[in-house]
């Protein structure tokens, strides 16, 4: 029984070296899965997802600290017995079986067998939208055939959570959107609790209630896709979630939550200052594309800037656009219209310094510059 408040899933200074002298894969782990959320741990390849989905599936042990299910200790629990479905990466259907037979597996080691076996085959065909396919075998199924199988045998003994591991990965991109839709709606009508690992930003902000961002085997940040969208709490994930622009920066003054910033041109702007940035120090300044207003009335804007239009492209709802700024540097804007505007144009441009946040220089490598038009 869970205790009210208590989360399903707890990770406690969790660590994991594949070897005694390897550089931890997983590093300072504390992490939480509240009943019936969609997590999504999201990050580079090599930043540790994997690795922290295999510890809480038990085919790895952690190095270093605990994980709690329900409260309790699984340290000790062998896979077979954490009641867990998983989605995995190269989690392949057995070829042998005929699809009905891939379902009734995971049953099978339950001793669920005969008729009540064969309706809950049958359901989870429905449920994956798969209804009499159940005698075909796996190759004679499509990728996203396949992979609804996949989800639909993780699904049938009903377990307390389900773990997938990039598994749209090797779909095309209309057909994960739509399986992606899927797996929402599956999610939503059996108030599944999800752990879903992926390194793609989109897919994380499209499906998840909370999103932990990775990055050298560390959790970057937490929260909600909103609020690691527009509060991201370091360069790293400014740069992993969404597009932005990061600018080199010197900080001129700070207090408390503001700051005013000198970049290499000498202009000054107004920024939103986190860590623990103090005037001298160097920064990025990071601003979404989409958050920098062009023309000469914007009354909102707060930090203005002369610029030239270097690069103009056209993309049907909207354009992009590179706008060089006076004394070196340049920044992407993205506009809805290209009205009026025309490579070598000079071009007043602004944002408003809550959009606008100045991040200590991150130690973290692969980090974006988000310039590229
Ligand atoms: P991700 O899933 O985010 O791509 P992983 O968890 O697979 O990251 O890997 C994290 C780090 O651990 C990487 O440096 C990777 O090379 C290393 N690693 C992963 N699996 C193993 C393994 N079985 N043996 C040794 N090192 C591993
Ligand atoms: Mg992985």
């Amino acid at each position: 029984m869970t205790s009210p408040g208590q989360p399903l899933v707890e990770f406690r200074g969790v660590e994991k070296r594949y070897s005694a002298d390897a550089r931890a894969a997983v590093t300072r782990l504390d992490l939480t899965v509240e009943r019936g959320e969609f997590l999504t741990l999201l990050g580079p390849s090599g930043s540790g997802k994997t690795t922290t989905l295999m510890m809480l599936a038990g085919f790895e042990a952690p190095s270093a600290g605990d994980i709690l299910l329900e409260g309790k200790s699984l340290a000790d629990r062998p896979p077979y017995k954490r009641n867990m479905g998983v989605v995995f990466q190269n989690y392949a259907l057995f070829p042998h079986m005929s699809v009905a037979e891939n379902l009734a597996f995971p049953l099978g080691v339950r001793k669920i067998k005969g008729a009540a076996a064969k309706e809950k085959v049958d359901a989870a065909l429905a449920l994956v939208r798969l209804d009499g396919l159940g005698d075909r075998r796996p190759d004679a199924l499509s990728g996203g055939q396949r992979q609804r199988v996949a989800l639909a045998r993780a699904l049938i003994f009903e377990p307390d959570l389900v773990l997938m591991d990039e598994p749209l990965g090797a779909l095309d991109r209309q057909l994960r959107e739509h399986l992606q839709a899927e797996i929402k709606r599956i999610q939503r009508a059996l108030s599944l609790t999800i752990v879903y690992v992926t390194h793609d930003q989109g897919e994380a902000l499209t499906l998840s209630d909370r999103i932990a961002v990775f990055a050298d085997g560390s959790i970057q940040q937490i929260g909600s896709p909103e609020q690691i969208y527009d509060y991201p709490s370091n360069a790293f994930v400014a740069g992993f979630v969404g597009e932005n622009n990061m600018l080199s920066a010197t900080v001129v003054t700070r207090q408390d939550r503001q700051c005013t910033i000198r970049l290499p041109g000498g202009q000054i702007l107004h920024a939103v200052a986190t860590g623990d940035i103090a005037a001298g120090d160097d920064v990025v300044a990071a601003i979404r594309p989409e958050h920098v207003q062009t023309g000469d009335n914007q009354p909102s804007r707060c930090n203005t800037l002369d610029a030239r239009i270097g690069e103009l492209v056209y993309h049907g709802d909207h354009s992009r656009i590179r706008a060089e700024l006076d004394g070196g540097g340049s920044l992407v804007i993205r506009t809805p219209s290209r009205d009026g505007i025309a490579v070598s144009d000079r071009l007043p441009i602004g944002w408003c310094s809550d959009r606008c946040f100045a991040f200590p220089v991150p130690d973290i490598t692969g980090v974006s510059t988000g310039n590229r038009i």
